[in-house]
């Protein structure tokens, strides 16, 4: 168990960060702002299901890094093919075989890519799918779900406005408004007001970003035929469908939300476990479209680093260690046992939470609402979480700092590790 008493070094690094790197950080979301603020933890080393920070305590880890350390940190396999390919040189700026070898893997997984391009992250893929789907249809206007975030792209900046299908607004200072005419947002899981919307604006939608299995307000899954509804209607409209998998790939199944419910986009953006902890992106579809990219087509896409034989070589061998026989099984059950405890507990202490879980991935909401979008996420109680997180990290829980984050499982979390996170809950609960 760990004390905030004894996190000198670290509370000492973030005081210097503060200094030299904007708000300490190098993504807003490791701050500690939608905790109630406060110092983040400096970890010093990551091994399997644990991070060890700079003053030595042990933390259980449910962060994953946002979802990429999917088989635990420093994997020895995963380890070896980075010291494998720094051997032999870590950028070429030239083709290579590794990645002619890692599109390949991608495409037998996720049978929807005909051709696919890798890029540097989740932001640069679904920036791209966009660009594409402008370019193959001719048309400006993009769809996308409340509460989705779909990386840091100006277009995908563009918040909901306030009727169920409105033009958005920015989300962020520095984004136009004429971006924000160019992007329509509706609810997540409201197939009537999806149909609505393009029934109005129909003619005009380039493309949907879809992420298929919700992760950025929680873990919410699709209404059953949400999906193959959005489907019929978009492609009704002669528009493209694209899911953003940057989270749900080989998340919970070996492939991506698509082979889970059995439905094809037109476009997929994959990032995070694909590159097994190193920077990656990548994008596919099916080749007519996918040909619209330079330099077969008028559409640009381009990356100094896009390929490197590293992030190929960490990405192929993080899929190697996905593919045996089990792993998901694994994520599930042991998934399974931390919802089941953590009910538990909750009922034993009188705390008021909803459960999303699919898998290895699940989300505690703080309200008695079930929670199907945006709204009904946005009720869970942030004060409430910002309190139990930072209560878990006390007790050796290391989890995301925002009540709309998932708890990641990996496959190196144990049995014992779910037994001494329950204890951790039934110990936050109390306090609470
Ligand atoms: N799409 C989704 C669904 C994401 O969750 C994220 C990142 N959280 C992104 C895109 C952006 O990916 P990156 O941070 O690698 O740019």
């Amino acid at each position: 168990m760990t004390t905030s008493s004894n996190r000198q070094s670290s509370d000492a690094l973030y005081q210097d960060a503060l200094t030299h790197i904007v708000g300490g950080v190098n993504s807003p979301s490791r701050s500690f702002k939608a905790v109630g603020g406060g110092a983040p933890v400096y970890m010093e080393r990551g091994e399997g299901a644990y991070f060890y920070d700079v003053d030595g305590n042990r933390y259980i880890d449910y962060l994953a890094a946002y979802g990429p350390i999917i088989t635990g940190h420093a994997h020895p396999h995963i380890h070896e093919a980075l010291v494998n390919a720094s051997l032999k040189g870590l950028l070429y700026g030239t083709p290579h075989r590794l990645e002619v070898e890692f599109a390949k893997k991608l495409k037998q997984a996720i049978p929807s890519m005909d051709k696919v391009r890798f890029t540097n992250s989740g932001t640069e893929a679904v920036m791209t799918t966009v660009r594409v789907a402008r370019a193959y249809t001719g048309r400006e206007l993009v769809v996308k779900f409340s509460g989705c975030y779909h990386g840091h792209s100006d277009l995908m900046l563009i918040a909901a406005g306030s009727g169920p299908a409105t033009l958005g607004s920015p989300d962020s200072a520095g984004v136009t408004k004429a971006t924000a005419k160019e992007v329509i947002t509706v609810p997540f899981n409201d197939i009537d007001a999806y149909r609505e919307m393009m029934k109005e604006w129909g003619d005009q939608i380039a493309c949907v970003l879809v992420e298929p299995i919700v992760g950025n307000f929680g873990i919410v899954e699709p209404k059953p035929g949400f999906l193959q509804a959005v489907n019929d209607i978009t492609h009704e409209h002669g528009a493209l469908v694209i899911y953003d998998e940057v989270i749900t790939a080989f998340r919970f199944t070996y492939g991506s939300a698509q082979q889970v419910y059995g439905i094809e986009p037109d476009m997929t953006a994959l990032g995070k476990v694909i590159g097994g902890g190193l920077p990656i992106g990548a994008y596919g579809g099916k080749a007519e479209i996918m040909e619209t990219v330079a330099p077969l087509g008028p559409a640009y896409q381009a990356g100094t680093m896009a390929g490197n034989p590293a992030s190929m070589a960490t990405g192929i061998a993080c899929l190697e260690v996905l593919e045996q026989p089990g792993v998901y099984e694994k994520l599930d059950a042991l998934g399974a046992k931390l919802e089941a405890g953590i009910r538990e507990a909750a009922e034993k202490h009188d705390v008021t939470i909803t459960i999303n879980r699919l898998k290895g991935a699940l989300t505690v909401y703080f309200t008695d609402e079930i929670v199907t979008d945006y709204e009904g996420a946005e009720k869970s109680d942030g004060e409430k979480f910002g309190r139990f997180f930072k209560l878990m990290l006390e007790n050796g829980v290391n989890l995301a700092p925002s009540k709309y984050e998932a708890w990641f499982l990996t496959t190196e979390h144990t049995e014992q590790d779910i037994e001494e996170t329950i204890e951790a809950v039934h110990r936050s609960f109390a306090q609470l």
